[in-house]
């Protein structure tokens, strides 16, 4: 068998395009959408990430203020800045780019991000209310995982989830996400023992490890839904997935592809996130 190939880049175009359609709609009355970036230091991959934000802005019509702040600001100036950034009535969303230089309190940071405007949903008060089910936003990574099911009309009631790690902003809130939409879920993580016969009982098996090709074939169950949401660099440059791809796919039913898959969705939910503020701090 080889699997379906769940193309994360389709997704992610239609979900931008309905973005696009309600921020033009929005603006024709009068109500603008914004997302504040701000980046500290200069990470390469965090440059990355920050210009495919900004350029997904432009596709749907968001407008982007990126504040690039030198390596070494100091909690005071950043924590100075978000203050800034939640009294200005023009921006709806901000996103601090994370890893921050480890001399910054990351913590402090996202929790001084008014929660109205923490669009990435790693606020405290985001996170327990995604724990109730009564969230405004949700976590982009996450999210993009279960949009790309829902755009292939896979059934997750009453199957048998299996989550790989337990990040604050992915492994956790995917398990919840999963036991939102009825799945019977089973967190795993670097101490679990029994992992391969854990894995083996998926029907859908997420991973988020940070390992390249960690998930081998005889970890997987025949015909499991396999999402892969790794982006590890390989010696050799290329990017690649927490699953052995090419393997895998011989034994899955569908799998997310690396690069392709999951990374495209956590943006295209990150401008979800940002119309959702801009509605809500507008009443609309
Ligand atoms: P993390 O390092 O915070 O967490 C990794 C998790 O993997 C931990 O909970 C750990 O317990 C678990 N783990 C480590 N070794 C293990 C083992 N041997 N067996 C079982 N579990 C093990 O990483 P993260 O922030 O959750 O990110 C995970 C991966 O997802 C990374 O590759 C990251 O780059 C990627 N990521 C991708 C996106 C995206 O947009 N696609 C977004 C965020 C993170």
């Amino acid at each position: 068998m080889s699997a379906l190939v769940l193309d994360g880049k389709t997704v992610s175009s239609a979900v931008k395009e309905e973005v696009a359609k309600e921020v033009k709609a929005l603006s024709d009355k009068g109500t603008n959408s914004c997302l504040a970036v701000v980046i500290v230091g200069d990470d390469p991959a965090s440059r990355v990430y920050v210009n495919n934000k900004k350029k997904a802005c432009e596709v749907c019509g968001i407008k982007s203020l990126e504040y690039a702040l030198s390596s070494s600001t100091t909690n005071e100036e950043l924590l100075s800045l978000v203050k800034e950034l939640n009294e200005n009535p023009e921006v709806n969303g901000i996103l601090v780019q994370l890893p921050l230089p480890k001399h910054l309190d990351e913590k402090l940071v996202i929790e001084s991000i008014d929660p109205k405007k923490d669009v990435d949903a790693f606020h405290a008060s985001n996170v327990g209310k995604i724990m109730i089910g009564e969230y405004d936003f949700l976590p982009c990574t996450p999210a993009g995982v279960m949009e790309i099911m829902k755009y292939y009309n896979i059934e997750t009631e009453g199957k048998d989830c299996v989550v790989i790690g337990r990040s604050n902003i992915v492994g956790k809130p995917m398990a919840m996400l999963l036991l939102h939409a009825n799945g019977t879920v089973t967190v795993t993580h670097s101490k679990t023992k029994n992992l391969k016969e854990i894995c083996r009982k998926a029907d859908i098996l997420v991973a988020a490890i940070g390992k390249a090709n960690f998930v081998t074939a005889d970890m997987v169950k025949e015909g499991a839904v396999v999402l892969d949401v790794g982006i590890n660099r390989l010696d050799n440059g290329k990017l690649c997935g927490d699953v052995d791809y090419i393997n895998v796919s011989e034994v899955a039913s569908a799998i997310t592809p690396v690069p392709g898959g999951v990374g495209p969705m956590t943006i295209a939910m990150l401008m979800k996130n940002t119309l959702k503020a801009t509605k809500l701090q507008n009443n609309c």
